[in-house]
């Protein structure tokens, strides 16, 4: 792969489609969300493609793709209008798919990526525009006479789609998945989409070609579609470089095609050249208004735009928390909430309280998760309470061993920190007088340990301790212990 890199220059260019997440359809007012609904029950004259029907445009879509247009610096169109992009295809109920061509609502973004060991860099976003869903088909082979057939599901008809272009500007397979990891990120932010590729509601195609590096102009690109998750659409360009480097260094071209990525071979294989670009005869869409969205408008939803994870990111590394610690923070909205709920209740002083709040939320919270195969939307610790534990171990009340127990506790029976700690006695133990029986008790149990120590070996002292704690349940404070043994044995 190195070898490729040395002597060609990849140029990626992404196209998404991704569903938003509206109670009712682009057009009609069907439910949008058909998860597990009976095929074809979703459905109307309108999304059914009946002719004398009329469309009606979906407010909330439009107030979905002007907040995702704002978080992804595009300028949004004061004017912009729907047009029909015909072609057929037994997915398409009117025989044409309602879609924006010439003035799409948003243009001229980017989005800031940083692939792991890399600098950020921003990927201009071409446009976004508005289009409705086509219908599912469903192949399907009779087990009698082994014939095919295909079942046509309506449900996924005229939801509405947003498609989102990149400018052709990443150059490596690792460039495009970051792109696509903080595109789903922000779409998951400001809650417009649940960008689920697995799912199928956040779809990728992407264009490739190669060009000898130092080159300026654009070699032919292979557009590649069926990648179903982050990594096919990794490993599909980084198959593309090699099959189409092999090609140029034997002199051979490029075509202009369109590619299909085979999961289960590793491989892209060729699906429909492009000799002539397709023809869609796209026109105005009559029974539709142009789309009017003015400053005002605009500034209304800018309005309700979250705090973006970029910005959220900084914040957090200004309060002292390492990049890495704040990506991983930041990565998720709800975690993000948390953990800013956390460290706001701890409220000793702001960058302790981030210290301890991140401490906690990657650490025992992040553990438990993982354990229990949950997220942080469902993670039964209030803020308030994980905020109460982390100050008690903060001030020593408990040790942080002791701690984590607390924790389990806490997560297991909705007690606070304090209640289970007064209950159990598991608050540390710092004076002297009551830790100076264990630390005897510990000198008089282990004479051979103690020899080692007054021999020279005084790392030894360090069992010794082990055994006090042992002795505690956890609970002495090992700073007083070390210091009272060291008294003790020096004497
Ligand atoms: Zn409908």
């Amino acid at each position: 792969m190195t070898s490729v890199a040395t002597r060609y220059e990849t140029v990626i260019g992404l196209e998404v489609h991704c569903q938003l997440i509206t109670k009712s359809k682009m057009f009609c007012g069907c439910s949008a969300d058909y998860s597990g609904s009976e095929p074809n029950t979703h459905v109307c004259p309108v999304c059914m493609g009946m002719p004398g029907v009329l469309p009606v445009i979906n407010e909330q879509a439009i107030e979905y793709i002007t907040m995702t247009g704002l978080a992804l610096n595009c300028s949004i169109a004061p004017f912009s209008k729907f047009d029909r992009k015909n072609y057929p295809y037994p997915d398409l109920m009117k025989g044409y798919q309602i879609s924006q061509y010439d003035l799409p609502v948003c243009q001229d973004g980017w989005l800031e990526i940083a692939p792991e060991g890399q600098d950020p860099r921003r990927v201009g976003i071409t446009r976004v525009h508005m289009e409705e869903d086509t219908a599912r088909l469903l192949h399907r082979t009779d087990p009698v006479t082994g014939e095919s057939y295909t079942l046509v599901d309506i449900n996924r008809s005229g939801t509405p789609l947003m498609e989102i272009v990149s400018e052709p500007d990443m150059r490596s397979p690792a460039e495009a998945r970051d792109y696509l990891v903080r595109l789903r990120q922000i779409l998951r932010y400001i809650g417009v989409s649940e960008a689920n590729m697995e799912e199928g509601n956040f779809r990728c195609d992407a264009n490739v070609s190669l060009r000898p590096v130092g080159s300026t102009s654009f070699g032919t690109k292979v557009e590649i579609k069926n990648m179903n998750s982050f990594r096919a659409v990794h490993d599909a360009i980084a198959f593309e470089e090699v099959r189409q480097a092999a090609m140029l260094d034997r002199g051979e071209r490029i075509i202009q095609e369109t590619r299909g990525w085979v999961d289960e071979r590793n491989e892209t294989v060729s699906q429909r050249t492009k000799e002539h670009a397709n023809d869609y005869r796209y026109f105005p869409e009559p029974d539709l208004p142009p789309l009017k969205l003015g400053e005002q408008y605009v500034a209304r939803v800018r309005a309700k735009l979250p705090e973006l994870p970029q910005s959220r990111f900084q914040r957090f590394v200004a309060l002292g928390i390492s990049a890495h610690d704040a990506e991983a923070l930041t990565e998720a909205r709800e975690r993000a909430d948390y953990f800013e709920a956390v460290a706001k209740a701890i409220n000793l002083e702001p960058r302790k309280d981030a210290r301890l709040a991140a401490n906690w939320v990657l650490g025992e919270v992040g553990r438990w998760l993982n354990a229990h195969g949950r997220e942080i939307e469902t993670f039964p610790l209030p803020a308030e309470q994980l905020a109460g534990l982390a100050r008690l171990v903060d001030e020593g009340k408990v040790t942080s061993n002791v701690g984590k127990e607390v924790f389990e506790q806490m997560v297991e029976s909705g007690r606070s920190a304090a209640e289970i700690i007064e209950s159990a006695g598991l608050a540390q133990i710092s004076g002297e007088d009551e830790l100076l029986t264990a630390v005897r008790g510990a000198i008089a149990a282990n004479p051979k340990a103690v020899a080692d120590y007054r021999g020279g070996k005084t790392s030894t002292i360090m069992f010794l301790v082990g055994q006090v704690m042992r002795e505690t349940r956890g609970r002495a404070n090992a700073g007083v212990v070390q210091a009272l043994l060291e008294k003790e044995l020096n004497v």
